[in-house]
C-alpha cells in the first residue's frame, strides 16, 4: 500500500487526479452542465454536473484526504451539507445536539426539520451525562461542534464516539471551527465530519460551500444519493476556489493559531476586559481534552467587556478599524462579530443564555495579519 502523505503534503496533493486532458497542474474549472456521450450511455464517467463534475471530484477527494477519510461530498453551502445529513434520518428519529450550536444549524433543525417529525434535544456536551441521559431507542444521531460557537467549549470527541457506538448512534462533528489541520474527528471515532468550507477550508471569504467526509461506504451511498436527488451541489468555480484555498490551509491555520493566542493573552490581561474564551487557555475546564484532540487551538476568540454591558461591546465593535465588523470567520482577514445580533440572532434569547452567550459577547476571527497590528487595533478600540 502507498505510504500516506503527511498533512501539509496532503493539502497540496491529497486525492488529486492530474488533469487527464492536457496535464494542467491546477485542477481545471470544468464549467459545463453536461458531457458528450459517444453512444447512448457510453461516457467518461460524467453525465450531468449536478451528479458529478471533475472540478468537484477533485475538491471532494481533497477534503476526504485532509480529514483522513474514505469519501468526500461537496455541497452548495455548509447548511446544504447539514440538510443532507439530517435527511438520512426518518420521521420519529431523535437527535442530540449542543446548546451553543451555530445559529443556522439551530434554525434548520427547529424551523425546518421539526415539521417533519424529527426531535432535537440540546444539551451541554461538555457534560457527557447530559448526552447519555437523552438517549433512547429513537436516538439516531449525535451532532456536535468543537470548539463550540461562540463559547469555545471543547467537547470530547473520542468519549462521545464511544457512547454513540455503544448505542448504535451516528456521531457527526461540525469541524468548521477547527479545520482538519487542527483536528480530524474520523480518527477519533466520529462517523461523519461536516464543514462549512466557506470558512477556514476555502479561507479567503470569496465562496460559500460545504462538505461532508465519511468512511462507511453505505453511509456515503446514502449521502451521495441525497446530494444528487436534492441537488444542493456547488458549481465548478466554487470548487476551484476552495481547492486553491486548501493549498495554503496548513500555513494559514498555523498563523491563525499563533495570532489568536497572542490576541487571547492580550485580552485576558486587559483591565477593561472580563471573560476571554479561547480553546488554548491551560486553565479551561476541558484543556486536557483540547490538548489531546487538537494539534493547535485555531483562530477564534470571544470576550466580554469587564462591565458586561452591550454599550461597551458596541463601542469596541464600532471603533475597530483593522478588524471588520462582519458575520462569518476563517478568512485571511480579521473579523469581529456580535453573535447575539448577528450569527446567533436566530436562537431565542432564553436558549442563548443557557450557554452563556450574553448580549455583551464579541467574537473575533483572528486573521493572518501581523499580530502587533491586530492588538493595537483592539487596544485603541477598547480605549
Ligand atoms: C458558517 C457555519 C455553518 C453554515 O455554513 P454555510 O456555509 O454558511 O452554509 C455551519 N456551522 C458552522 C460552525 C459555521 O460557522
Amino acid at each position: 500500500m502507498k505510504k500516506k502523505l503527511k498533512f501539509n503534503s496532503r493539502a497540496i496533493h491529497g486525492g488529486q487526479i492530474l488533469d487527464p486532458a492536457y496535464g494542467s497542474v491546477m485542477t481545471p474549472i470544468y464549467q459545463t452542465s453536461t458531457y458528450a456521450q459517444t453512444s447512448p450511455g457510453v461516457h467518461k464517467g460524467y453525465e450531468y454536473s449536478r451528479t458529478h463534475n471533475p472540478t468537484r471530484t477533485n475538491f471532494e477527494r481533497s477534503i476526504a484526504s485532509l480529514e483522513n477519510g474514505n469519501y468526500g461530498l461537496a455541497f452548495a453551502s455548509g447548511l446544504a451539507a447539514i440538510d443532507a445529513i439530517v435527511k438520512t434520518l426518518d420521521p420519529g428519529d431523535e437527535i442530540i445536539s449542543t446548546n451553543d450550536l451555530y445559529g443556522g444549524s439551530y434554525r434548520l433543525f427547529k424551523q425546518i426539520f421539526e415539521k417533519y417529525d424529527l426531535k432535537f434535544h440540546f444539551v451541554n456536551m461538555e457534560n457527557l451525562d447530559q448526552v447519555s441521559n437523552k438517549i433512547n431507542n429513537k436516538t439516531k444521531l449525535i451532532w456536535a461542534e468543537t470548539p463550540t460557537n461562540p463559547m469555545m467549549n471543547v467537547v470530547d470527541i473520542e468519549s462521545i464516539s464511544k457512547i454513540a457506538k455503544k448505542n448504535q448512534i451516528l456521531l457527526c462533528i461540525d469541524n468548521t471551527f477547527a479545520s482538519p489541520y487542527i483536528q480530524r474527528p474520523l480518527e477519533l471515532g466520529a462517523d461523519i465530519v461536516m464543514h462549512s468550507a466557506t470558512k477556514y477550508i476555502a479561507g479567503h471569504s470569496d465562496v460559500v460551500i460545504g462538505a461532508i467526509v465519511v468512511n462507511d461506504e453505505q453511509l456515503y451511498n446514502k449521502l451521495s444519493f441525497i446530494q444528487n436527488a436534492s441537488g444542493a451541489t456547488p458549481g465548478p468555480m466554487d470548487c476551484f476556489l476552495t481547492l486553491r484555498g486548501i493549498k495554503t490551509l496548513h500555513l494559514r491555520m498555523q498563523r491563525h493559531s499563533e495570532n489568536a493566542e497572542k490576541v487571547a493573552i492580550f485580552l485576558r490581561n486587559h483591565d477593561k476586559i472580563g471573560n476571554v474564551y479561547w480553546a488554548g487557555f491551560s486553565d479551561n475546564k476541558n484543556y486536557k481534552i483540547a490538548e489531546k484532540q487538537m494539534d493547535a487551538f485555531g483562530g477564534m476568540v470571544s470576550f466580554i467587556p469587564k462591565d458586561n454591558s452591550f454599550e461597551s461591546a458596541k463601542k469596541i465593535a464600532e471603533n475597530l478599524k483593522l478588524f471588520t465588523l462582519a458575520e462569518s470567520l476563517g478568512g485571511v482577514e480579521s473579523l469581529c462579530c456580535h453573535p447575539a445580533s448577528m450569527t446567533h440572532a436566530s436562537i431565542p434569547p432564553e436558549e442563548r443564555k443557557k450557554s452563556g452567550l450574553v448580549e455583551s459577547l464579541l467574537r473575533l476571527s483572528v486573521g493572518i495579519e501581523d499580530a502587533d497590528d491586530l492588538i493595537e487595533d483592539l487596544n485603541n478600540a477598547i480605549g
